[in-house]
């Protein structure tokens, strides 16, 4: 009793209730995925490719972070995939039992991926376990290299780095040689993609690894 004690004061409440959603996921056999990034770098324009190429091969659902609107989940919604949306109400970041109570809506027991799509931000998520089983987050070229050394947490934690609007590279100041030097320091063991969401450029790497995470679950066909 003493150690439960202990052990609930140390990871506190947040803690304790994406534990309870890590076993829940974990008992339905689910992947689930953590995407996380700044506001404006394409993380629903990656989720819609991402459904488009593993349309058919996997079954998907999505909780859509957002402060008010539904926007995304609209998008995404247009996808064919089911979609639960929270809205914070002015909170900059999801937390556990946010996802927790999307997740019983969603009904997921046939699901192999769900993503849940965080609040743009890069500071407090990082902070906030949900019970996902990694971290995907983006970094455009066009938000500059400074954003891993500015905020290291949410780098360091991510399985997976996804460098988006590859497209746009010749016309940033983005250099990836800054970027691999960073990332080498922060996180040496993250699986990073070049891609653009917006033209499909390097989409079927990523979604070839994501699809090899899923088939580690196990599928539910
Ligand atoms: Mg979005
Ligand atoms: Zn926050």
């Amino acid at each position: 009793m003493v150690q439960i004690n202990m052990e609930t004061h140390l990871l506190g409440a947040n803690e304790l209730l994406a534990k309870k959603n890590h076993n829940l996921f974990a008992q339905q056999g689910l992947l689930v995925v953590n995407l996380m990034s700044s506001p404006g770098s394409g993380k629903t324009t990656i989720l819609e490719r991402t459904i488009d190429l593993l349309d058919g091969q996997i079954k998907m659902g999505v909780i859509e972070g957002d402060l008010y609107t539904d926007q995304d989940a609209q998008r995404i919604e247009k996808k064919g995939v089911r979609v639960i949306q929270i809205n914070t109400e002015g909170a900059c970041h999801l937390d556990a039992g946010m996802v927790g109570k999307a997740y019983q809506q969603l009904a997921a027991p046939d699901l192999d991926l769900v993503f849940i799509e965080n609040v743009g931000n890069l500071v407090c998520p990082a902070e906030f376990e949900l019970g996902e089983d990694f971290r995907a987050v983006v970094i455009s070229t066009a938000e500059g290299n400074d954003k891993i050394s500015k905020y290291p947490l949410i780098f360091h934690r991510a399985k997976v780095i996804l460098v988006n609007k590859i497209d746009l590279l010749p016309y940033t100041d983005f250099s990836l040689d800054n970027f691999q030097r960073d990332i080498a320091h922060i996180n040496p063991s993250a699986a990073i993609f070049m891609v653009s969401g917006r033209t499909g450029e390097g989409m079927e790497n990523w979604t070839e690894w994501l699809l090899r995470e899923v088939k580690g679950k196990g599928l539910k066909r």
